[in-house]
């Protein structure tokens, strides 16, 4: 009974500590802001678009010059930005979160302008990793251009080889295997295989 106050203490807990949160800069608005951001997504979101109705004469201005010096490739980004936005704002398409960390302040990527409903969410941090992957894969796009183009090439060339009279398909092998410097290259390099489709196209070229 003497020590039931100091018990009573003992079960009593201090509140957790609160978050640190920071709060919308907006006057009057007591909205969380946005990771990164000044204000609240709302207030941000109203802040743009009443920036957008004052600029709407210059904006559209400025849309249809660079548009006009824009080849089709970018158009159709354009129009595939365009038709993404309208899905969200129709409710045909949901946002979704970051692919990587699962963030729900997430950009949209689009990969293919044809198949803008396949938009790839990302977070801005993510956003950045995935337009580095992707410079990296359109620079590795006209390499694999032209290593498609070669395979290609080399296929017709192989089979059309087999057309060839017999006297003149050996007089084109034994030109293949002409290596650098007097030596002879075997049937299997990639040297010969590419001396052959040389020949070939040369010698198609003397017919004419
Ligand atoms: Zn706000
Ligand atoms: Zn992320």
């Amino acid at each position: 009974m003497r020590i039931k106050a100091l018990d009573e203490l003992d079960d009593f807990s201090l509140p957790a500590p609160l978050p640190l949160v920071r709060f919308c800069g907006a006057k009057g608005c007591r909205r969380r802001a946005r990771p990164g951001g000044r204000h609240c997504r709302d207030c941000h979101a109203a802040a743009v678009r009443r920036w957008r109705d004052e600029h709407r004469r210059e904006l559209a201005v400025r849309r249809r010059d660079a548009a006009a010096v824009r080849g089709d490739d970018a158009r159709a980004r354009d129009s595939a930005r365009a038709k993404l936005a309208m899905a969200l704002r129709r409710g045909t398409l949901e946002r979704g979160r970051c692919r990587e960390c699962g963030a729900d302040d997430v950009i949209g990527v689009i990969e293919e302008p044809a198949r803008w409903r396949e938009v790839v969410w990302v977070c801005r941090e993510h956003r950045q990793a995935e337009l580095e992957r992707r410079r990296e894969d359109v620079a590795q796009r006209p390499a694999d251009a032209k290593q498609a183009a070669w395979y290609d090439e080399r296929t017709r060339v192989l089979a059309a080889l087999e057309l060839l009279p017999p006297a003149e398909r050996a007089r084109l092998h034994a030109l293949a295997a002409r290596g650098p410097a007097g030596t002879q290259l075997s049937p299997g390099a990639p040297l010969y295989v590419m001396n052959l489709v040389r020949v070939y196209t040369a010698s198609l070229g003397i017919q004419k």
